[in-house]
């Protein structure tokens, strides 16, 4: 855990307010209650209060307190501080003039000259930060991984004085940072998603740029030019000209900057349009999009540095992530990937793009705008099968666009999937997970989604699963 003692003996010894107990909620009390800090601890949940008690917090009603006496709310991202309605607490809090932070931001206070990456973008923030990390820490630098992807910032290692922290940042904590300044910033991409926590779009995008607040001359920010939105951005930065503007592309020559052109990386920022790397070569970075999180890698670590020998090794050793299009199985000519993180369309568009002869399984808790916006790449997918409580939405927004059947659950979809595969017996054809759907009206995350999904590959492979058949299916099913 991390030492908050070099900031905490800054303080002026008011309380510190955390606002929500789950695992980084209860880190951070934690952490600052060993260095030294007066915590006040809550959760709406009695059972994220029974840990805190147990882990020895003092338990504040911060319903009911007396804010006079906090310097700073600590309060877990998850909650919300605009959108829909602000929970009560920050409410509280913000009236009474008192700060809302989140962990992340802690970390930077009480190290504020440790080397801080910050990745922010709609899709491909995971990959983009494991990338980066992967690189860095092949090249022998100190790096830690964490923040929105898997650990929390304060239960990362502290780094020595060339170590880097790797930080995935979502819209709702860089909503929570007041004096973070990233010395390598990333902006990916933008389509619409969280919009329900932002209010719109404009929400959104305005809360992920905090990730270029405080920038200098020294800094770096490396931004996506694939979208309308990143682009309009990058010229508003470029033009403002307080930190070094890095435009990137995973499928556009660009002016300037770093980019792939038909799978080729090429570097037009460090270099003279030096073509550095074959990437149609990376199994584990498939398709244009993560060509542009391969961009990204590339000048986020030339920018701390690093040769292009070795940002190329690094890429080349790349294990890539679980759960995004991540091959699970293959029998015969069928491919089973899992693309489970693929919570929206424009996520299960990067999959889908990537393969023909797909035989798709979709569904779960729709998002906004649903899956219309995938109808251009259904010539790629042979069959869809809709799961989730979203599936006769889906089933009416597919129409007679493509053949389709309610299965309902994944197991039933695996099994109906593989059926149609090996009656087809096309090459290359892929049951491919990619929902564009949140998990949460049948799994408690994406993870065990995409967990659930190759056990049912393996079950079917194995020959230990019987098919199914109360499905309905759409009127061009064949
Ligand atoms: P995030 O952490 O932002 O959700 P991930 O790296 O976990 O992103 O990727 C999630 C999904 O988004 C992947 O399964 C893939 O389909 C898609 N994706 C990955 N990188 C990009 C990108 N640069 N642009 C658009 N979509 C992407």
């Amino acid at each position: 855990m991390i030492d908050l003692r070099p900031y905490i003996s800054t303080t002026n010894g008011k309380a510190f307010a955390v606002l929500g107990l789950g695992r980084s909620g209860l880190t951070a009390a934690c952490a600052l209650a060993q260095s030294g800090a007066d915590v006040w601890a809550w959760d709406d949940n009695a059972e994220g209060r029974a840990k805190a008690a147990d882990a020895g917090l003092k338990l504040v009603d911060l319903g009911n307190c007396d804010w006079t006496a906090v310097q700073s709310l600590v309060m877990s991202p998850g909650i919300p501080l605009t959108h829909p309605v602000p929970h009560q607490v920050a409410l509280a809090a913000q009236t009474a003039g008192v700060e809302v932070i989140c962990e992340v931001e802690l970390l930077y206070r009480a190290y504020p000259d440790a080397i801080f990456v910050g990745i922010t973008g709609t899709n491909g923030k995971s990959t983009t930060t494991s990338l980066i990390a992967h690189i860095l820490s092949q090249a022998g630098r100190p790096v830690a991984v964490g923040g929105n992807l898997g650990t929390p910032a304060l239960e990362l290692p502290l780094l020595g004085s060339d170590g880097v922290y790797v930080l995935e940042m979502s819209s709702y904590q860089l909503d929570l940072l007041s004096q973070l300044r990233f010395d390598v910033a990333l902006l990916l991409n933008f389509s619409p998603d969280h919009l329900d926590r932002h209010g719109d779009m404009a929400g959104y995008i305005k809360a992920k740029l905090h990730i270029f607040d405080r920038q200098r001359k020294d800094d770096t920010a490396i931004i996506g030019m694939d979208d309308p939105d990143s682009r309009r951005i990058f010229d508003q930065i470029n033009a403002l000209g307080s930190c070094k503007a890095i435009p990137i592309s995973g499928n556009t020559r660009l002016a300037e900057g770093v980019f792939a052109a038909r799978g080729q990386l090429i570097d037009d920022c460090f270099a003279r349009k030096e073509a550095i790397l074959d990437l149609l070569n990376i199994e584990r970075l498939p398709g244009d999009h993560n060509h542009q999180n391969a961009a990204a890698a590339f000048a986020c670590c030339r920018s701390l540095n690093l040769t292009n020998d070795v940002i190329l090794a690094g890429m080349q050793s790349f294990p890539g992530l679980a759960h995004r299009q991540q091959l699970v199985a293959q029998q015969g000519n069928i491919r089973y990937i899992n693309d489970s993180k693929a919570t929206n369309a424009d996520a299960a568009a990067r999959a889908i793009g990537s393969y023909e002869n797909i035989y798709w399984i979709a569904g779960g808790r729709a998002k906004d705008g649903g899956i219309n916006s995938l109808k251009p790449l259904f010539s790629r997918i042979r069959k869809a099968y809709l799961i989730g409580e979203c599936a006769e939405d889906f089933a009416q927004q597919i129409g007679d666009d493509l053949p389709y059947t309610q299965c309902q659950t994944l197991d039933r979809a695996v099994v109906q999937a593989t059926k149609d595969a090996r009656q087809d017996n096309l090459e290359n054809a892929v049951v491919l997970l990619s929902p564009a759907c949140a998990s949460w009206d049948q799994y408690r995350s994406f993870e065990i989604r995409g967990d659930h999904f190759g056990e049912c590959v393996q079950k079917l492979i194995s020959g230990n699963c019987s098919e199914q058949s109360d499905m309905t299916s759409g009127s061009e099913a064949s």
